[in-house]
């Protein structure tokens, strides 16, 4: 069959065999999962963003999905079929750990799933995840607000959740710098920043996070300093900034937070994709805002990962991963698209750029009974087995042998974050 021609139409009965021979395959592979939210649901610094309240949520992102359950059979042995508050209480009690926990609980539910390493996005890291197993991704977007945010707070409902989440953990960054208001020079601000993350990166962070997309356009413009400082000694002591003169200074302190991670060798995972909460800008996270960036050949030295392969600009977004330093991660799409869907991008991706793309789950705890346990379960077991469904297709079509089916999708899972974390 190797080096036999393509052909355009496959036989269900011939994928679905393939696929009974391929999913044991990939189910035995270890993960590297590049983005998740791994820790309880009371810990505040899980994530960087909250939901808004009243937000909407997609058919299969409702914590009533009924696969949950299933993930809470699997992984807890959950006795019931539903989560009325008596069922519910259960399941909440098999998470309530002492606060001085160990790191055993959430290496036991990695083990379980197959899951070697994990990125963590979060604030900080807690006591009772294993810094062996997860590797930190603090967010930067914080950086972007210090001056008077009360015109952007202002604009809608979500901003007046997410922006005085950035400038608490901006106010907290400042007090571990030993800071109680802003330097005098906009160069010394970005000490303040460089100091920051390379600490964060003593402290064992591989990446940094932007979830920019959520406050404002991923266009980022190229001002000169000169420029960005007027706007700095303008602002400084107070003073609501324009959003001309606001997008000026965050487009110049995102260039020097890309170029810092080039030279400390951190990658930059920038969020990608509809985010949650229903104001959020569907034409500001589309993914080719970024093109200017990706495409620069000043920021070579800086490996980009696009979280969320861009959804629902996914087509788009493998693209973009032509420059050798751009990456594309399917994080959240496992959890967004029920396994059919989510295998059809797989296959437009492995289609492309194969060697380019990494698996995520963006697991995160919906409540205190259903957790980032059972929002793992279900990425890792749907993506599994979209992916044996995208490479059965191909497999059958005869693009790609089964062997290299096989390469790919062990690639996928885990060998191109390793290449991509590796030094
Ligand atoms: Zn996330």
């Amino acid at each position: 069959m190797a080096g036999a021609q393509a052909i355009p139409l496959a036989d269900p009965a011939k994928v679905k065999l393939e696929y009974d021979r391929l999913l044991p395959e990939i189910a035995k592979m270890p993960i590297f999962d590049d983005h998740g939210h791994p820790g309880y649901a009371d810990d505040p610094d899980v994530d960087a963003m909250a939901l808004p309240p009243g937000a909407s949520a997609a058919l299969r992102t409702r914590d009533d999905n009924p696969e949950l359950i299933v993930a809470a059979k699997a992984l807890f042995d959950f006795p019931y079929d539903d989560l009325n508050p008596e069922h519910a209480a259960w399941l909440a009690a098999k998470k309530k750990l002492p606060r001085t926990a160990g790191p055993e609980y959430f290496d036991g539910i990695l083990d379980k799933l197959g899951v070697r390493e994990a990125a963590a996005n979060r604030v900080a890291m807690p006591g009772y995840l294993d810094p062996k197993r997860f590797r930190w991704v603090p967010f930067v977007d914080s950086f972007l607000f210090p001056f008077d945010n009360s015109a952007m707070r202002a604009r809608n409902p979500d901003e007046e959740v997410y922006i005085p989440m950035q400038e608490k953990k901006l106010k907290r960054e400042m007090q571990a710098a030993g800071m109680t208001a802003l330097p005098s020079t906009l160069a010394q601000y970005v000490d303040f920043v460089t100091n920051t993350v390379e600490r964060e990166k003593a402290a064992g962070a591989i990446a940094i996070k932007f979830e920019a997309a959520y406050f404002r356009s991923l266009r980022f413009g190229d001002p000169a300093e000169a420029e960005a400082q007027r706007v700095y000694d303008k602002y400084r002591f107070g003073g609501v900034p324009s959003t001309r003169e606001y997008t000026v200074f965050q487009d110049y302190v995102f260039r020097r937070l890309i170029e810092l991670a080039g030279r400390l060798k951190l990658a930059v995972h920038i969020h990608t994709a509809a985010g949650i909460g229903d104001f959020s800008n569907i034409a500001w996270a589309n993914v080719l805002n970024l093109e200017n960036v990706l495409r620069d050949p000043r920021y070579e030295a800086t490996k980009f990962v696009l979280l969320h392969g861009g959804y629902p600009y996914e087509k788009e977004a493998i693209w973009l991963a032509a420059r050798k330093n751009v990456y594309v991660d399917s994080s959240l799409m496992q959890l967004l698209l029920y396994p059919a869907a989510f295998s059809r991008v797989l296959e437009q991706w492995l289609e492309v750029y194969p060697e380019k793309i990494v698996f995520g789950s963006d697991c995160f705890p919906y409540n205190e009974a259903l957790g980032a346990e059972e929002s793992d379960w279900l990425a890792v077991t749907s993506g599994r087995e979209a992916l044996a469904a995208a490479l059965a297709r191909m497999v059958v079509r005869r693009e790609v042998s089964e062997a290299r089916a096989l390469e790919m999708a062990k690639a996928y899972l885990w060998g191109t974050a390793v290449t991509l974390y590796g030094e």
